[in-house]
């Protein structure tokens, strides 16, 4: 289905991103018999290696799974052969020059040759090496498309610099704006379970869904790594892009066909129908060292790399407002944090309780904890659960609330492929569904920017919270606010 030639250039090879993710996605990819016949590999950055230097980089990050089968050791090494390495300047056309004449020597058994980009490297260089590179290396004969990492910018003023300058070098069409949590399998698959079933869209609405809760959470704090996390906040890591993608995608209208620029008109709508985020709805924390059992734990402040006295917020929860027919009304919450109790991403949903229940005796809670929760769960342990009350077997008549339960790893034996893999793949196959429109941005910045403002000028002190626990009780009080409580943190959470 590919017949052009195909090199993928990796601009940062030598960093983390590339290492852990960029090489064993293109390496998956490749495995699965995916990647176009005629496929080239580059790596690009500063640091001198050579070929095989580059190589024996790759190849320590590189596995073979456990399904995999015996041939996944020859597959690597015929991999391995078609990566090359290219040092050079980020801001130098020359470079990227001898980087292109290199890759055309390699595509020049093909008329065609398409060229991908992944640009991981700090966001202070994008617009440079979008310069460079463009002007250096893009495909003379085929398409040339480029892959963007977050952060997209700060807030409003440095996002719309940052976009004016790529616009310089790069059309919208060459642009794949990645957040890597639309690659999840669960995020794909929302829209699946709701325009694919007759069971569910029919209660997507403020008449049966009382709040729509979005949790993520890590068990770890920056460990030594807060340098780059400090100047942005969980708020921007985390809130402004990965959970308000998944607030668009799970509210949107349907769209009216799948086609990448249908499902972002839709998704868009969603964020320009936000209301302004109230500051009363804002709660923000930071982790603290604890003790506990002998164990000890660092707070933020005692990572080398955070500046002393930080306020950076570590741990996030809100409540945002979509003012539309569909959803007037009903809280989404928010909520992300480092160094809590359990890592998880989730979504919940909250429905109402049935009105004028006949059983409403027999339950051994009150209705609106009898209520049913739709779960989807991103990571870990993938998979979908409602929970339902059903009757306990047996003589008499008690209640039991209970769940029917889709696990991914009980009812598929497959291994479930990394975002990043899927991702990549869809910028070779030209598929933006799952990749970000600038105007997407545009209204996200605009609902956040007031907020980080906000933090910002009244020097809002982050609530301390110790590390390993379920966060501030700030955000206790948030969702009690709206009369509900945080699903992953009740008891009875089956
Ligand atoms: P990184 O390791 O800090 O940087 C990648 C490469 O860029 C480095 O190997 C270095 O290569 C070059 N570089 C670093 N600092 C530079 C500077 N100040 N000026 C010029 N070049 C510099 O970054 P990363 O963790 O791989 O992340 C890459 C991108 O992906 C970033 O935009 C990041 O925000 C984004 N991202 C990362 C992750 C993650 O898990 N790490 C997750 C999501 C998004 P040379 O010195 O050899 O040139």
């Amino acid at each position: 289905w590919h017949h052009n030639a195909l090199s993928v250039v990796v601009v940062g090879a030598s960093g983390d991103l590339a290492k852990k993710k960029i090489f064993p996605a293109l390496f998956a990819i490749f495995y699965e018999g995916m990647m176009p016949k005629h496929f080239n590999i580059y790596g690009f950055a500063r640091s001198n290696m050579s070929d095989d230097e580059f190589r024996d980089l790759i190849a320590a990050s590189l596995t073979c799974r456990v399904d995999q089968k015996e041939d996944c050791g020859d597959k690597m090494e015929y991999f391995l052969d078609r990566c090359f390495y290219q040092p050079g300047q980020y801001g130098s056309e020359e470079d990227f020059k001898k980087l292109s004449d290199r890759m055309t020597e390699t595509e020049q058994h093909q008329n065609k040759a398409d060229r991908v980009f992944y640009l991981s490297i700090p966001p202070s260089i994008f617009t440079q090496v979008a310069g460079a590179a463009s002007k250096g290396a893009s495909s003379p004969s085929g398409w040339t498309r480029v892959i963007v990492e977050k952060p997209f910018g700060k807030d409003t003023e440095s996002f719309n610099k940052l976009s004016a300058d790529l616009y310089q070098h790069l059309s919208e069409e060459q642009m794949y704006r990645i957040d890597h949590y639309l690659g999840k399998e669960l995020i794909e698959n929302l829209t699946v379970l709701r325009f694919a079933n007759l069971v569910f869209e029919p209660l997507w609405s403020r008449q049966f869904i009382r709040n729509v809760q979005v949790i993520f959470s890590e068990n770890f704090g920056t460990e030594g790594r807060g340098g780059y996390f400090d100047s942005y906040g969980i708020i921007r890591d985390v809130l402004q892009n990965h959970l308000l993608q998944i607030v668009s995608l799970f509210a949107m209208e349907t769209p009216t066909s799948l086609a990448a620029e249908d499902i972002r008109d839709e998704k868009v709508k969603v964020l320009r129908n936000m209301l302004p985020i109230n500051m009363d709805d804002v709660v923000i924390g930071q982790y603290k060292g604890r003790n506990k059992h002998g164990v000890k734990k660092p707070g933020y402040l005692d990572d080398k790399t955070v500046p002393a006295g930080s306020r950076c917020p570590t741990f996030c929860a809100m409540a945002m407002f979509i003012n539309n027919s569909r959803w007037d009304g009903v809280p989404f919450l928010l909520k992300a944090g480092k160094a809590l109790k359990s890592r998880t991403a989730e979504i919940r949903v909250q429905f109402r309780h049935v009105p004028g229940n006949l059983y409403s005796a027999k339950l051994n809670q009150d209705l609106d904890r009898a209520a049913n929760e739709l779960v989807i769960k991103i990571q870990p342990d993938e998979g979908i659960y409602l929970k339902i009350n059903n009757k306990l077997p047996g003589l008499g008549l008690t209640l039991d609330q209970t769940k029917l339960d889709l696990s991914y790893s009980s009812r598929y034996k497959t291994h479930l492929p990394d975002a990043y893999e899927r991702l990549i793949l869809d910028v070779i196959n030209g598929d933006k569904r799952l990749f970000i429109r600038n105007d997407e941005l545009e209204a996200a910045w605009k609902l956040f920017t007031p907020v980080l403002q906000e933090i910002e000028n009244r020097e809002m002190k982050p609530e301390l919270y110790p590390y390993g626990s379920r966060g501030p009780v700030g955000a206790h009080y948030l969702a009690a606010k709206y009369g509900v409580r945080w699903g992953d943190a009740l008891a009875n959470d089956i």
